[in-house]
């Protein structure tokens, strides 16, 4: 039986060394904004190359924040317009909706399932004044041609980097690409602690001041309350957590990138896209995921083989009740990407026999 994923094999390995950090928290007696969180910004931003990490409560309270900031900046108002790819996870349109901003669907491309810098500039009004890009699946969802499209309109980019930590666009880090950055570590994403954890990412000094007291109720400096802000902080032990994690984070991206290629290599069958990789280095394969029209057949057919797969996601965004506003909308790169989208087993705790059975079951289905 090979499950799509097991997370506690994820942490299995380092079991011993969380066990003496968890430990080492509860004996600092420092249980919330302690030294291990400060300590874990630290390490991300050098990770990272960026100047500031924020820690947050979870991936999505850190993409809020980072609009919120905007807005308190008086970059963003109510009722302007974000850029987001029509394909990604709700939460990243959740983020924008949430700050009373409107979301703005884009076409991803169909080979990358990543925003479409082409389809960018015929959506920008006077009111845009942001891109939400997705590094969907782990792979770098931002280009030279994204950045001069913010630049001739200036607008703000938001790198949702919940899948993709560690990913790289030429020598720079996912996080590190555009004006902020939100990350996610819930204990399945390529940097995952132990329960829920984010972190917000960004070299811009005012921004990251602002995150950092919306994060603590708005306060840079206790009982004092510059805006109404929200309790969202990094807790302290999955920060201890995060830390020794982080240390493994690379060799773990360079074992997923292993199980990738022997997937693109060895998968042979007609009935099935694989997806791709458009630099080595871009992606860290936080999923597999490929395409067939044949999809319930193949999922029952894994299934009966003892293989657990998954859909990311079977309905889009504006089909979801909670957008039935958007029910009109038709996006048929995303429904067609949606309706045949499937995501194979792909770990770094998984073992090259398991990666091969999987291999060997794509092949047989016809
Ligand atoms: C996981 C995820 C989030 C949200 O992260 P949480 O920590 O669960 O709040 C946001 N965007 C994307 C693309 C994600 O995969």
């Amino acid at each position: 039986m090979i499950p799509f994923l097991n997370f506690k094999d994820l942490n299995t390995l380092y079991r011993q060394e969380l066990l003496d950090v968890i430990a080492g928290v509860i004996d600092s007696g420092h249980y919330i904004l302690g030294e291990k969180v400060e300590k874990f910004e630290n390490e991300f931003a050098e990770y990272c190359g960026v100047n500031f990490v924020i820690g947050t409560g979870n991936g999505l309270d850190a993409l809020i924040l980072i609009i919120r900031a905007y807005k308190e900046l008086g970059i963003f108002q109510e009722g302007d317009e974000i850029l987001v790819p029509a394909n990604t996870y709700i939460a990243s349109i959740l983020a924008i909706t949430e700050n009373r901003l409107k979301p703005i669907l884009v076409e991803p491309n169909i080979n990358t399932y990543n925003l479409d810098s082409k389809l960018l500039e015929e959506k920008i009004t006077k009111r845009t004044k942001g891109i939400l890009t997705v590094h969907l699946y782990g792979q770098i969802a931002y280009s030279d041609q994204m950045q001069k499209i913010a630049d001739k309109y200036g607008l703000k980019i938001i790198e949702d980097c919940a899948q993709a930590a560690g990913a790289k666009f030429n020598n720079r880090l996912a996080g590190n690409l555009g004006d902020a950055a939100g990350f996610s570590f819930y204990p399945s994403k390529n940097l995952g602690a132990i329960g829920d954890a984010g972190a917000v990412t960004t070299n811009d000094t005012e921004l990251a001041e602002i995150v950092r007291a919306l994060r603590n109720y708005g306060s840079h400096e206790k009982y004092h309350n510059k805006y109404k802000g929200v309790n969202s902080r990094l807790d302290e032990i999955q920060a201890a957590i995060l830390s020794v994690k982080l240390k493994y984070l690379d060799k773990e991206n360079n074992r997923r990138r292993e199980i990738a290629n022997m997937y693109c290599k060895n998968i042979k069958n007609n009935n099935m896209i694989l997806p791709m990789a458009s630099d080595e280095l871009a992606h860290v394969w936080h999923l597999f995921v490929i395409r067939t029209k044949e999809r319930e057949k193949f999922v029952k057919y894994m299934s009966d083989n003892g293989i657990g797969t998954l859909i990311h996601y079977p309905i889009p965004p504006h089909k979801q009740n909670a957008y039935r506003e958007w029910s009109d909308e038709s996006h048929p790169i995303s429904e067609e990407i949606h309706n045949t989208i499937v995501s194979l087993p792909l770990s770094p705790a998984m073992k090259n026999n398991e990666v091969l059975t999987v291999i060997e079951a794509c092949n047989k289905f016809v």
